[in-house]
């Protein structure tokens, strides 16, 4: 019995551990199918695909395909995960350990590497489509250069398969695509449908145009390096593919793109936004500087406040010293062509009048003072305080009436002051007056002015009296001339106080008239008849003989046509100045367009140029001498023998003709010695091969010599006197 029980107990326990062995092999049994079942895989894609493939918000890989990869494999058991091609083409995705599976596939290609590829069902008919820049007819698909994306190689190849004689480019970007599309490197872009209808919606792509009629449909697959491995999950995969039916393909193709928006980018913003942007950035930038120059202008309205506290004095109301100087400097600076004078004005016993009249009295004398001189300023002229009773007045100089004006209408009222307030007292004012020479416009130096017009003033304070004296009286006399000349000189051209007159140039040798020299003369409507010797340099000081003489020359061509027309071909010579020859005016083509527009014959005017210009500007000298001989123009060297005449001016200067100046011999010097140095000057002159006349002649024993000597062209007194034109024109 016992033997028995044993029997049952043993066999209870065979038993159970029968059933508890089956049950363990039974369970890993089911954990390796499940590990062959669930395997998951790794997709390779693009990302650059919208809407087939791209990234969205939250990081992921999204897209028609993507969805449509997923929904397969969930059917196939296979859990999936995207990762991106990372710029690698298909043919390379194919050969890389990180994917199981790359897509998208048109058919089976091979890899980089050389290897056989096999590719799953197909998930769907994906339409692709050529678009172009603008429309435009496109001929057969075989003769076209199409651009494609190179992530897109796979495709290509299936495309080229299809098209054997299409040229395929591939392309990094849609952007580099597109460019090269508008450079007409390639006919047409082709791509899938999905993605154009995404990509078309920007901006900058809007005259892209589609070609409906040049579609043509692709597979979608995935793919993977032919193995029995991959055989297997592609196997599983297409049993997933299988399952996917057309109304969901269709829902899902709905989803990601006419549901999709086109998402802007920074470029598609500034392309469609881009005036409205550039003119707010204009008018932001408009803002900023008118406010800053307001800032600027208030500052400068602040300081220019400042300054004339600084600068006025405050009982008067005219400039202080600082104030006066500053002014009288600038004036001075700014109007070199105003001939100035600055004047020291002082009141006789200032501090008796302040002592018996008060103080007040004292200051409403000053403020008389001051205010009658500022009413006869001009904008160009300033009055300053330099202390107590003591001003400073820059005037111009306006001449003797100015000057007895000034007396009449600012010192009587103020001497009259007491008088004709009831008071039996005169007052005296001294005043010292220096007059600016030119050397006073380049070194402005006020106080230094200031201080010579104290000499002057003190020098009438001196004598008892009041009234005023001239520092530099033969200045004064200058700066009244410099005013009634310069200043009147545009007057004087119109009015015909200015005319041409001419004296005759003989040939000694037949005794006839061979030219004559065009002089300017001057009846002034108050100096009356002056002399050029006078008024040419003032002119010339102001730098205003160019208007003379443009003048003058204009003159002599308008006789000269007039003779002309006559029959009568004369010849002319007429004076430039120094000055005439200057950096930015070019002289002999003045001349030649004056002569034209009288036609006038360029070797009828003849050009004197003096030696003092070789001085001054010797290369633009001949420039100018070498270009008016070139026109046609006699050039001759006026006055040679009077000034600083140089030998080295006669070797370089190309002149025609020379002026010997007899003027010299009219010194007291040895008359033999003048004698031997014209007849050398003659023999150097012709030996040099320039053409001579003598000017000055003034007795016949210097006309004999010279023709003896060989010169027998002259101009003198002798013979005629500088005359009017039509003196000039009886000669004839
Ligand atoms: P210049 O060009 O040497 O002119 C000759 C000057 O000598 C003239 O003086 C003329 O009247 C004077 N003259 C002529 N024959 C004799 C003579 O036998 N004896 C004496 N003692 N003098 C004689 P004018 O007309 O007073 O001219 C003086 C200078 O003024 C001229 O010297 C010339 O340099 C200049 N000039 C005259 N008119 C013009 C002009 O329209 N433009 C320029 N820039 N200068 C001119
Ligand atoms: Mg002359
Ligand atoms: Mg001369």
């Amino acid at each position: 019995m016992r033997k028995k029980c044993r029997k049952i107990i043993v066999l209870m326990l065979l038993g159970c551990s029968i059933f508890l062995f089956r049950d363990s092999i039974c369970e890993s049994k089911k954990s390796a199918a499940a590990l062959q079942e669930q395997r998951s895989i790794t997709v390779g894609v693009p990302i650059d695909r919208c809407p087939v493939f791209y990234i969205d918000d939250s990081n992921k890989i999204v897209g028609i395909g993507a969805e449509l990869m997923k929904a397969a494999a969930l059917e196939a058991g296979l859990e999936v995960s995207f990762k991106s091609l990372d710029g690698l083409t298909l043919k390379e995705a194919l050969d890389s350990e990180e994917y199981d599976v790359v897509m998208p596939f048109g058919s089976a290609i091979i890899s980089a590497s050389g290897k056989k590829s096999i590719v799953t069902a197909n998930f769907m008919q994906t339409p692709f489509t050529l678009v172009t820049d603008g429309e435009k007819e496109l001929s057969s698909l075989n003769n076209l250069r199409v651009g494609m994306l190179k992530s897109l190689g796979g495709a290509a190849e299936t495309v080229h398969e299809l098209y054997p004689g299409m040229e395929i480019i591939l392309y990094d970007s849609m952007a580099d695509s597109v460019k090269a599309l508008r450079n007409n490197k390639v006919d047409c872009l082709l791509h899938n449908s999905y993605v154009w209808s995404y990509v078309l919606q920007k901006p900058s792509y809007h005259n892209l145009v589609v070609q409906p009629a040049l579609m043509f449909s692709m597979d979608f697959m995935a793919g993977a390096i032919d193995n029995s491995d991959n055989r297997v999950l592609i196997d599983k995969l297409n049993k997933g593919i299988s399952t996917l039916n057309e109304n969901y393909i269709q829902s899902v193709t709905l989803d990601y793109t006419s549901r999709k928006l086109y998402r802007y980018d920074l470029e598609d913003y500034i392309y469609e936004y881009g005036i409205i942007a550039f003119l707010v950035v204009v008018l932001i930038v408009s803002i900023l500087v008118i406010a800053r120059e307001k800032i600027k202008k208030e500052k400068r309205h602040q300081e220019e406040k400042l300054n004339n506290l600084i600068n006025t004095d405050s009982l008067t109301g005219v400039l202080s010293m600082d104030g006066f100087r500053k002014k009288a400097e600038e004036l001075i600076r700014n109007h070199p062509e105003i001939p100035y004078m600055i004047s020291f004005n002082n009141i006789n016993n200032f501090k008796f009048i302040n002592d018996s009249f008060g103080w007040e009295w004292g200051d409403e004398l000053l403020k008389f003072w001051t205010s009658k001189s500022l009413a006869s300023l001009s904008e160009y002229e300033v009055m300053g305080r330099i202390t107590g009773d003591r001003f400073a007045v820059l005037r111009k100089i306006g001449g003797d009436e100015d000057m007895n004006s000034d007396n009449e209408e600012i010192i009587t009222p103020i001497r009259n002051f007491f008088i004709d307030r009831g008071k039996e007292y005169q007052i005296q004012i001294c005043s010292g007056v220096y007059v600016l020479t030119p050397e006073d416009y380049k070194n402005i130096d006020i106080d230094r002015m200031l201080d010579f017009a104290r000499v002057a003033e003190k020098k009438v304070k001196a004598t008892r009296k009041d009234g005023f004296s001239f520092y530099n009286p033969e200045q004064w006399e200058k700066g009244k001339n410099v005013v009634e000349i310069c200043n009147h000189l545009p007057v004087a051209l119109k009015s015909g106080e200015i005319q041409v007159w001419y004296q005759p140039q003989i040939d000694y040798s037949k005794g006839k008239i061979v030219g004559a020299e065009a002089l300017c003369r001057w009846n002034h409507y108050k100096l009356g008849f002056i002399s050029p010797a006078k008024f040419i340099p003032l002119l010339e000081e102001a730098g205003i003989v160019v208007d003379l003489d443009s003048y003058v020359w204009e003159q002599v061509c308008k006789d000269l046509q007039k003779w002309n027309e006559q029959g009568d071909h004369r010849y002319v010579s007429v004076n430039l100045s120094r000055l005439d020859i200057r950096e930015g005016w070019d002289i002999a083509d003045h001349f030649n367009t004056l002569v034209k527009k009288y036609d006038v014959a360029t070797d009828q005017l003849r050009i004197e140029i003096t030696e003092s210009a070789f001085a001054d500007n010797p290369k633009m000298l001949i420039d100018s001498i070498i270009k008016l001989r070139k026109y046609g123009f006699r050039v001759e060297i006026d006055d040679f023998g009077s000034g600083y005449s140089s030998l080295h001016m006669l070797k370089e200067v190309p002149v025609d003709c020379i002026k010997l100046d007899l003027h010299f011999l009219s010194g007291t010097g040895n008359m033999e010695k003048g004698n031997t140095i014209i007849r050398y000057v003659i023999q150097m002159i012709k030996a040099l091969g320039m053409d001579l006349i003598a000017e000055g002649v003034e007795t016949s024993e210097q006309a004999n010599f010279l023709e003896n000597k060989g010169c027998s062209e002259m101009q003198g007194y002798f013979f005629y006197k500088p005359m009017t034109r039509n003196e000039f024109e009886v000669l004839f």
